[in-house]
């Protein structure tokens, strides 16, 4: 880690960094990461293989912390130095005990926590619990109290990252044929792998498969709410709350970032449209219109 902060620094003054992603690189603790870098305000140490948060400097004005997928089970009280935090993800880590989660409620402006494939989501009243301990919290998993969605609107769709991401995962964008005929020739541009058009068609058409790869495995209904997860167990699952939390009750959830970017660009039908509501909308509206949609069966 301390040579992939080396070269993520790039020469520059540690004061002057305001943004720093260590994504990927090998280390069970925090090491090269100073108190110099006094105006970092986000930083990602996702995929690391961290087992402790020791180490971790004094980051003053840190404000987005992302520690995705690691193995991290405590010691969220070494965070406590960059009481600045208003966003923090812990998902796909082995945090297992709600007492664990104690140290967060000193964090005066945390707004949003992901705690996705950890234990503790099925530990009962936890939705209840977590945002009790933590006054300033506004969304858990995504979700805020009432279980409604909200989507970030400050994440901003990185291509490069999507289409990087996209290309090593499980390859749905594609059909079988098209895969065998030239995919020497698709590999070289992006568009040729992942042909949108063809899969906002496929969102419109009138008879969907019952195994579409748009779908959800668990309410057949469109991917078309955050956050999507591959479950081991089941397949691909939508955010629909229930859905949700059946994936999070067995397997492992493998979040699908690059999907999810990509559908931020597509619309999608409403999952009441057999009940004969003609609603299609982006990814970030169609939840709150299936909330209120006046074709849902009582
Ligand atoms: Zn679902
Ligand atoms: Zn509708």
């Amino acid at each position: 880690m301390e040579k992939r902060v080396w070269l993520e620094k790039r020469g520059r003054d540690p004061a002057k960094i305001r943004e720093l992603n260590l994504d990927n690189c090998r280390s069970t603790s925090i090491v090269g990461l100073t108190d110099e870098l006094c105006n970092l305000e986000i930083l990602t140490i996702v995929n690391v293989g961290l087992t402790s948060l020791k180490g971790f400097p004094k980051l003053p004005n840190l404000k987005k912390l992302y520690l995705s997928d690691n193995r991290i089970n405590s010691g969220l009280n070494l965070l406590e130095t960059s009481p600045k935090l208003t966003r923090l993800n812990l998902s796909g880590n082995e945090i297992k005990d709600l007492e664990t989660l104690e140290p967060l409620k000193n964090f005066k402006n945390l707004i949003s926590l992901d705690l996705f494939s950890n234990q503790v989501t099925i530990v009962e009243n936890y939705r209840d619990a977590v945002f009790k301990t933590i006054p300033s919290l506004k969304y858990l998993d995504g979700f805020d109290k009432n279980d409604r969605h909200v989507e970030d609107s400050d994440d901003e769709v990185d291509w490069g990252e999507i289409f990087g991401e996209f290309e090593e995962s499980e390859d749905w964008s594609t059909t079988d044929e098209e895969e065998e005929g030239n995919s020497s020739d698709e590999a070289e541009t992006p568009e040729g792998r992942i042909n949108m058009e063809k899969m906002q068609q496929t969102l419109k058409q009138q008879n969907n498969a019952e195994d579409s790869p748009l779908k959800c495995a668990v309410c057949k209904h469109h991917l078309s709410i955050s956050p999507i997860v591959l479950n081991t167990v089941l397949g691909s699952i939508c955010g629909r709350d229930a859905c949700k939390r059946l994936a999070s009750s067995q397997g492992t959830n493998y979040r699908q970032k690059a999907y999810e970017g990509l559908a931020k660009v597509l619309e999608f039908p409403c999952m009441y449209k057999e009940n004969g509501c003609k609603k299609v909308l982006p990814w970030n509206e169609i939840g709150g219109h299936e909330l209120i949609c006046e074709f849902v069966k009582l």
